[in-house]
């Protein structure tokens, strides 16, 4: 029997970062990942890279390009006539990238001294695995022992019986990143991240997106101020976001769907080409073993971990989407590099208070800390700053002044609480904020810190300034 200081339970950003730096610190580390893609061949990567972050972003990429061209080139002079999209090449682009990324991993595991064990696992005791192959000519099941275990089996989409998935007509995440055409009528259900930028991709594309949102506020864990103004733009694009929508039910004919829904109005009829169902994630521990060996599970199906991420077994972790959290693969990560440490002897440090978040719409929307709702609800004092991207020489060079960036900064110390942007590369000017916070900085220190001109991130200086009502562009 084959045994490890370390064996990783699934390879997406949690498990195959866990494993390359446990590996790296001198532990011996295989890591068991199951996934099988659309050609039935194994891969490394998880939903990130296989279905997630990553061809979201492909998708988004080209859309933006396409409309970019459509509608902006104009107005720099550069006239493209006749432009037309070819969906199929663009998704033979996306799976190219997922492609080259996910075999990326497996030669980052090979130069790691990273054993893949190909298949399922099952935990059989809190230093047992079974390891049964998947996929074709699969052999025979195999234990294998670990002194230590990481769980990072992720997290599969919520389904809602009034739209089961058929994969065809209706589809989750996964199959709206592989559409052949662009549908005429999209329907998506849920107002979320991937509801937002999924509806963006084939809305850019020329679909007519209707979204219905179940909640009546849109974007409910954003600040306020950037979630009404991103609505006001969203909508302005031509998403048709429709709040306070309960779906009831759907039925279809093999041509289009029939989304049946009530709102304030009462009942409504939607008729949509394609639909999505978006409406959140749930941790996986399908076939884990995880309470035949008496691992301690929330009622919503999470490995319950303590501040370390250990289980309530000894040297069983668990991290990434399966454990509370947000479900972002930068949070499942640092999570793994934290965890791998820890077992080597190290301080692995994570940091929840600052963990950014981004929403790929175009324009972005990424914030880090408190939103000015959440520094009301626990009283704090604050102050506040805000710099619009219409001020901003770079922006407007750009033709992006859409949004802005606004700061929230203690009243009595100055130290930032919170950062929140709507606007162009906001995941890229987010991370001066996550920087800052994370090294307690003040409003003022960004003030006192040179930024280059002319950049977007000036914007960023200048919503510090304005912390102190002393912007200079505005
Ligand atoms: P996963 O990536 O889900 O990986 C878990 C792996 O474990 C899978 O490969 C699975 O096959 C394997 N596994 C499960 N059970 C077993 C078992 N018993 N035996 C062997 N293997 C097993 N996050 C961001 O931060 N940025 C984004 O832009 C972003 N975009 C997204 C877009 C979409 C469309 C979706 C769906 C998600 C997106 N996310 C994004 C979320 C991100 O994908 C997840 O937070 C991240 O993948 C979680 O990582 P993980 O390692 O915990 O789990
Ligand atoms: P989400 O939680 O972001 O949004 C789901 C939305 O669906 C919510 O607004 C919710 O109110 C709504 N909803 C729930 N049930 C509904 C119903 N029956 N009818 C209508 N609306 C309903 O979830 P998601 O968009 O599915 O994404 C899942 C997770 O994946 C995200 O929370 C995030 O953690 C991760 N993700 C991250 C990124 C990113 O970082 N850019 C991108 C995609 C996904």
């Amino acid at each position: 029997m084959k045994s490890f200081d370390v064996v990783v339970i699934g390879a997406g950003p949690g498990g195959y970062i866990a494993a390359i730096r446990c590996a790296q610190l001198g532990l011996s580390t295989a890591c068991v990942e199951s996934w099988l893609n659309d050609e039935g061949k194994p891969a490394l990567g998880g939903t990130c890279l296989n279905v997630g972050c990553i061809p979201s972003k492909a998708l988004l990429d080209s859309s933006h390009h396409f409309s970019h061209i459509k509608h902006e080139a104009g107005s720099h002079g550069i006239n493209v006539p006749g432009i037309t999209i070819d969906v199929n090449k663009m998704i033979e682009r996306k799976n190219k990238i997922v492609q080259t990324l996910t075999q990326g991993i497996a030669g980052l595991f090979r130069k790691n001294k990273v054993e893949w064990l190909q298949g399922h696992a099952k935990l059989i005791s809190g230093d047992q695995i079974e390891v049964a192959p998947v996929g074709e000519g699969s052999a025979e099941p195999y234990v294998v022992t670990a002194k230590n275990i990481i769980i990072a089996t992720g997290s599969v989409p919520v389904n809602i019986p009034p739209a089961p998935v058929d994969d065809e007509l209706i589809v989750d995440s996964a199959g709206a990143l592989k559409f052949n055409d662009v549908p005429r009528r999209l329907g998506v259900i849920g107002a979320g991240v991937i509801g937002l930028e999924l509806g963006s991709v084939w809305s850019r594309l020329g679909s007519q997106v209707i979204i219905l949102e179940a909640l009546d506020v849109f974007l409910g864990p954003v600040d306020r101020q950037i979630a009404n103004e991103a609505e006001k733009v969203f909508r302005k694009q031509g998403l048709d976001i429709r709040l306070g929508a309960k779906v009831t039910g759907t039925g279809s004919n093999n041509r289009e769907v029939t989304v049946t829904y009530e709102d304030t109005k009462g009942k409504q009829q939607l008729i949509v080409d394609k639909l999505i169902v978006a409406v959140g994630r749930k941790p996986n521990i399908e076939g884990l073993g995880a309470t035949d060996v008496g691992l301690n599970i929330d009622e919503q199906g999470f490995i319950n971990v303590d501040n370390n991420t250990l289980t309530n077994l000894a040297n069983v972790y668990a991290i990434g989407d399966v454990v509370r959290g947000p479900m972002l693969a930068h949070k499942a990560s640092e999570e793994g590099i934290a965890i791998a440490e820890r077992i080597a002897g190290k301080p692995g440090h994570m940091n929840y208070d600052v963990i950014p978040w981004v929403v790929y719409t175009w324009p972005e929307i990424a914030w880090v800390g408190k939103t000015e709702q959440d520094l009301k609800a626990d009283s704090t004092e604050y102050q506040t700053g805000v710099f619009p991207f219409a001020a901003s020489g770079r922006a407007r060079a750009m033709g992006e002044t859409t949004g802005m960036v606004k700061m929230l900064s203690d009243a009595n110390t100055d130290r930032v609480l919170g950062v929140h942007i709507f606007g162009p590369s906001a995941s890229e000017l987010i991370t001066e904020a996550v920087i800052a916070m994370e090294f307690d900085a003040s409003a003022e220190d960004i003030a006192r810190t040179i930024h280059a001109h002319p950049s977007l991130s000036e914007a960023m200086h200048e919503a510090a300034l304005a912390v102190d009502k002393r912007a200079l562009h505005i």
